[in-house]
C-alpha cells in the first residue's frame, strides 16, 4: 500500500487547478430593516484580484466580513473552492475557511517575536516546522534575518510585511483584504502592495480587496466591482469600468467629469458641441453628456476655429477663467458661452493661457458618455397670462444625487392661447 500524503485543507485547495476559489451567491445582510448588502453575487478565480470599490457605507466591508465568516449573511451562501462554508444550514467560522485576512489594523502581537507572529497562524503544524515555514515566508516578503526581532523594532512598512507573511503562511486559497495598505505612506504603499500582489498571484491565491480609492483599485484589480447601496452596479476589467460606465455616478467615481445638458428631440440631442444620437429616448427627456477633463480639447482662438469633424464634433466658444499647473498636467477652467457653465480640461505638461483668453473647446466624441438624467422629481412654478394660457415659468428638477437644476418652462404660442384647465 502506498504511503498517504497528508496536506492541510488550505494546501489541498491551493493545489486545485480550476474553478472559482471564492463565490458569493445572492448574499444579503440586513441590519434591522436596512440592507447593508443586497442580493450580491461575485466570484474570484485563482490568482485573480477583485477590488470592491465604492463610497463610504456602500457595503464593501460587510461583504468582505461575510466572505470571511466574521459576519453571517441574512440570505444567500458563500463557497470556498466549490464547497459551501455558509448558507442557511451551516456557518463555518473564519479559521475553518482556508482564507487569509488582512485588515487596516493588522495588529501584530507585541510580546511575540516576528517569527512567532508569523507562525501563529500555523496551528496544527509542529513547532519546528511552523518556525521553518515562518522563516521562509519572511524571506519571501524581504524580511529574512528579522525572525528574532519584536514588532516595535520594525518600521510601519516592515510590520505590514510581517502581517502579510502571517496571512500568507498557511497558504490560503483566498485572501481577504480591507484597505490593508492605507496606513502606509504612498511610496511605501506602492512598493508593499505590488510585492504582496506578486506573491499572491504566484501562489494562485484569489484576492478580494476592499478600497474606496479608485487609483488603488485600477492599479491592483484584475476586475473592479463598483458598489453602491449594498449592491454591485458594475463589474469588469479596470479599462472597461473606466471607459464604459453604466451611469453618471459610475463615471464620476473615477475622475472629475464635465456635464453638458441637452434635451432629446427626434432621438437626437443638440448641444453646443454638436448633435448626439440618443436612440431609444423619447422627446423632451433631459440628457447629460459626460466627458472627462482629459478628453476636452482646447484651441486658442488665434489659431482659428477647428473644423467640424465626426471625431471632434463642433467646437464651442469659451473664455479661460483659470489655469493651474499641476505637475504632470495643467488644469484649465473655461467659461462657456452662451449658457455660462464652466468646463474643466486637462492638458499634459504646462499649458497656462491667461484668464480671459478666448478659446475653442471640442469634445473627443468617442469618449463621451450620454445618459438620460436620473430625475427624481420636478417642481414647477408655471405662470399664466390673463386668458389663462401658459406663458412660461420655472421648474426645479431634483436628480438622484440630490442636485437641484433649474429648468425653464417654455410655452409655445399655442400654449399661450389655450386656457389651462383647473379642476
Ligand atoms: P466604509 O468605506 O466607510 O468602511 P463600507 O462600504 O465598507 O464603508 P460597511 O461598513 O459595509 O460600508 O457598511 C454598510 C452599511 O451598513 C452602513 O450604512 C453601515 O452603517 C451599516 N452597518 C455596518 N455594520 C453595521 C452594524 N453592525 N450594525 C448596524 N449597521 C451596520
Amino acid at each position: 500500500m502506498g504511503r498517504a500524503v497528508v496536506h492541510t485543507q488550505a494546501e489541498q485547495s491551493v493545489s486545485a487547478s480550476s474553478g472559482d476559489r471564492l463565490r458569493l451567491e445572492g448574499v444579503s445582510r440586513l441590519f434591522g430593516d436596512k440592507a447593508a448588502v443586497r442580493d450580491l453575487s461575485l466570484s474570484v478565480a485563482p490568482g485573480e484580484v477583485v477590488c470592491l470599490l465604492g463610497p463610504s457605507g456602500c457595503g464593501k466591508s460587510t461583504t468582505l466580513r461575510i466572505a470571511a465568516g466574521v459576519e453571517r449573511q441574512s440570505g444567500g451562501r458563500v463557497l470556498v473552492d466549490g464547497v459551501s462554508v455558509s448558507d442557511d444550514a451551516r456557518h463555518a467560522p473564519p479559521e475553518a475557511r482556508a482564507i487569509g485576512l488582512m485588515f487596516q489594523d493588522f495588529a501584530l502581537f507585541p510580546h511575540l517575536t516576528v517569527a512567532k507572529n508569523v507562525a501563529f497562524g500555523l496551528r496544527g503544524m509542529d513547532k519546528e516546522a511552523a518556525l521553518a515555514r515562518a522563516s521562509a515566508e519572511l524571506g519571501r516578503v524581504g524580511l529574512a534575518g528579522y525572525e528574532a526581532s519584536y514588532p516595535h523594532e520594525l518600521s510601519g512598512g516592515e510590520q505590514q510585511r510581517v502581517a502579510l507573511a502571517r496571512a500568507l503562511a498557511p497558504k490560503p486559497s483566498v485572501m481577504l483584504m480591507d484597505e490593508p495598505f492605507s496606513s502606509l505612506d504612498h511610496r511605501l504603499r506602492d512598493a508593499v502592495r505590488d510585492e504582496a500582489l506578486a506573491l499572491m498571484k504566484e501562489a494562485g491565491t484569489a484576492v478580494l480587496l476592499v478600497t474606496h480609492d479608485p487609483d488603488e483599485a485600477m492599479r491592483m484589480g484584475d476586475r473592479i466591482a463598483l458598489m453602491r447601496d449594498g449592491g454591485i452596479v458594475q463589474i469588469g476589467a479596470p479599462y472597461h469600468v473606466y471607459n464604459h460606465p453604466v451611469d453618471r455616478r459610475s463615471a464620476a467615481f473615477f475622475s472629475d467629469v464635465n456635464i453638458i445638458h441637452g434635451v432629446v428631440n427626434a432621438q437626437q440631442t443638440d448641444t453646443p458641441f454638436g448633435r448626439f444620437l440618443t436612440p431609444g429616448l423619447v422627446d423632451d427627456v433631459d440628457v447629460e453628456v459626460i466627458i472627462r477633463p482629459q478628453h476636452l480639447k482646447i484651441d486658442m482662438v488665434s489659431e482659428g476655429r477647428p473644423e467640424d469633424s465626426p471625431s471632434n464634433g463642433v467646437a464651442a466658444a469659451g473664455v479661460v477663467e483659470r489655469a493651474r499647473f499641476m505637475g504632470a498636467h495643467s488644469l484649465i477652467e473655461v467659461r462657456m458661452a452662451p449658457e455660462e457653465s464652466v468646463l474643466t480640461a486637462t492638458v499634459p505638461g504646462a499649458f497656462l493661457p491667461p484668464a480671459g483668453a478666448p478659446v475653442w473647446l471640442s469634445l473627443r466624441r468617442d469618449r463621451c458618455f450620454v445618459f438620460p438624467c436620473a430625475v427624481q422629481s420636478v417642481v414647477e412654478f408655471p405662470y399664466f397670462n390673463r386668458e389663462g394660457g401658459l406663458q412660461g415659468g420655472l421648474g426645479y428638477a431634483l436628480d438622484a444625487d440630490g442636485d437641484v437644476r433649474p429648468t425653464p418652462i417654455e410655452a409655445s404660442e399655442a400654449d399661450a392661447k389655450t386656457p389651462a384647465m383647473w379642476s
